[in-house]
């Protein structure tokens, strides 16, 4: 049920006071990829989400690969990358977006996504929304349908919901 996932992911995230700077509460979720039967739950949990509507599956870099890698042998469909800048090797489009402090740019591959590809974007936590809002217009430009976007963890305080406006947004557990 989604409590019983829910509780999981609360009973397997450590919260890491001041990292990685002062005033930022961070969500480590490391204890439960670690965890193989509660990890196995958490993929299956966004895996069904959709039931399955989807082709490919979008992870963000570097913790969205993890959910990603899961989800996409999960369910049968295939994994792009969202990369940081100046690491994938060929053509891009790319996306900057601005964060607390400077600014930010993600990547994918041009040729990334079949025109009209269904793809779930996925990353581990949802905070201000900067970086699924990137990703996101990135896929979108890319040529690419996102059928929505999966988190295990948002942080409601921070509102991240209100960027990604009429999208469809999963969190495992809201806090
Ligand atoms: P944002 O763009 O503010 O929504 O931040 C989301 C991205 O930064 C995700 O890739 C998260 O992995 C990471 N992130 C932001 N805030 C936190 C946090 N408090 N704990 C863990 N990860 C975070």
């Amino acid at each position: 049920t989604p409590d019983a996932v829910a509780d999981l992911v609360a009973a397997h995230v450590v919260d890491v006071p001041d990292f990685p700077k002062p005033g930022v509460g961070f969500k480590d979720l490391t204890p439960l990829f670690a965890d193989g039967p509660a990890f196995a739950q958490v993929i299956d949990a966004i895996a069904t989400e959709y039931g399955g509507a989807f082709d490919v599956v979008a992870g963000i870099e570097a913790r969205g690969f993890v959910l990603a890698a899961a989800v996409a042998y999960a369910s049968g469909a295939g994994l792009v990358p969202i990369r940081k800048a100046g690491k994938l090797p060929r053509p891009t489009i790319s996306e900057s977006y601005a964060l607390e402090y400077g600014e930010a740019v993600l990547e994918v591959h041009a040729d990334a996504f079949e025109p009209g590809a269904r793809v779930l974007l996925l990353d581990d936590v949802l905070a201000t929304g900067g970086t699924a809002a990137a990703a996101l217009s990135l896929v979108e430009r890319a040529g690419g349908q996102v059928v929505g976007f999966s988190v295990l963890m948002e942080l409601a305080f921070l509102d991240g919901r209100a960027r990604l406006a009429s999208r469809e947004v999963h969190a495992l557990l809201t806090v």
